[in-house]
């Protein structure tokens, strides 16, 4: 298939506000594919739905933060008049694709979801699990599938959801005919950027974790997080040979640095492999790295976080948006659903 028969459907849950692994992860590289202009078409999903199989008993926090992802996206350089950006509640025909997948999907499969197993460690679901998280890569399907969408731009974390909707395509097909599309995941080639680690040096940096780096937060407060970030914890003094590896602030030079800001920022290296070299023989300081990587994210931020305060003087505007793009997603979605019906026998009114 040519890239210009290709379509896109990729997300972000509205748990919080966005971070730089969203950004390196996934955002930037929607951006560029938008600005490529090779796809169909590209749909964008506020997945709030999603967010509040975990976040139920918080409706205000994921309708604030709907708002917070959508100037997330603009901030980013997403742009509506390119790529189809909507909520997800805003689409029940994504409702009703998920009650009919659900019979495609054993307990025992949903349950073995190791993305989903995780998460659910790592969220305290007091009262047990909802029936609704653990079923969300099911309704994650209908997502992707609703609007034929071929190639899904996510992190490295997404990988068993892409797997699992393949395999319900695939299910779905085989008994009803062929109406669905198999998605294809489109990773970051780029290693770092596949789950980029918290400023705690904790695996992943997650909104639910608290140890992001926001879109959004101001130059003082990158500043006061990089200063703050967990390196190597054997590199007492700067003479002491370091580590790289799991040293989060390496891995954040491999997500942003490029060979420009060696000399830009005078960091005193040629190129990010010589910085590396000399960090683990010996002789090279964490705040001297710090302060260096400030630099790099300063750069890459500061047009993201100005351009978000602009958008955010004009929130009807916003929403005025988003409100075209839930029309224009449902439109799509609609169709899909009727094929849907019509294939497995459910269409008794023409
Ligand atoms: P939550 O904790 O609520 O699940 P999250 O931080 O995991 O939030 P999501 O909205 O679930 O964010 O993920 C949105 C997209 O960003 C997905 O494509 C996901 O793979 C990607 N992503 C999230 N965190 C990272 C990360 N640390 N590094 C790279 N990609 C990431
Ligand atoms: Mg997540």
């Amino acid at each position: 298939m040519s890239e210009n028969e290709k379509i896109i459907l990729t997300g972000d849950r509205p748990s919080g506000k966005l971070h730089i692994g969203h950004y390196v992860g996934s955002l930037r590289q929607r951006v560029a594919l938008q600005n490529k202009g090779e796809f169909k078409k590209i749909f964008i999903m506020i997945a709030d739905t999603q967010a509040l199989t975990d976040n139920f008993a918080n409706p205000e926090k994921v309708r604030a933060s709907v708002t917070e992802v959508a100037l997330d996206y603009l901030g980013v350089g997403l742009d509506p008049s390119r790529v189809t950006i909507f909520i997800q509640s805003q689409v029940p025909e994504l409702t009703e694709l998920t009650m009919y997948y659900m019979n495609l999907v054993s307990i025992a499969r949903v349950e073995r979801n190791p993305t989903v197993k995780a998460e659910i460690a790592q969220k305290n679901f007091g009262e047990g699990v909802p029936c609704g998280f653990v079923c969300y890569p099911i309704s994650q399907t209908s997502d992707i599938t609703a609007f034929k969408a071929t190639t899904v731009p996510t992190g490295e974390d997404q990988k068993p959801m892409i797997e699992q909707a393949r395999e319900i395509v695939r299910k779905f097909n085989d008994i009803y005919g062929p109406v669905l599309v198999e998605p294809d995941i489109l990773l970051e080639s780029n290693e770092a950027c596949l789950r980029l680690p918290g400023t705690d040096g904790h695996a992943k940096m997650s909104k639910s974790l608290n140890n992001g780096i926001y879109l959004s937060d101001s130059a003082d407060t990158v500043r006061e997080k990089i200063m703050s970030m967990y390196t190597d914890p054997t590199h007492l003094k700067v003479s002491d040979p370091g580590h790289i590896e799991g040293n989060t602030v390496f891995t954040y030079l491999d997500a942003f640095s490029k060979p420009e800001h060696f000399e830009r920022y005078n960091s005193g290296f040629a190129s990010l492999d010589e910085m590396k070299e000399q960090y683990k023989k010996g002789g090279l300081g964490d705040v001297k790295v710090k302060k260096f990587l400030n630099e790099v994210l300063q750069e890459e931020l500061a047009p993201i976080r100005e351009r978000r305060a602009e958008h955010e003087k004009d929130i009807p505007a916003l929403y005025e948006m988003l409100k075209k793009g839930c029309e224009d997603a449902r439109e799509t979605a609609a169709q899909t659903l009727s094929e849907v019906r019509r294939a497995m026998r459910i269409d008794y009114f023409g």
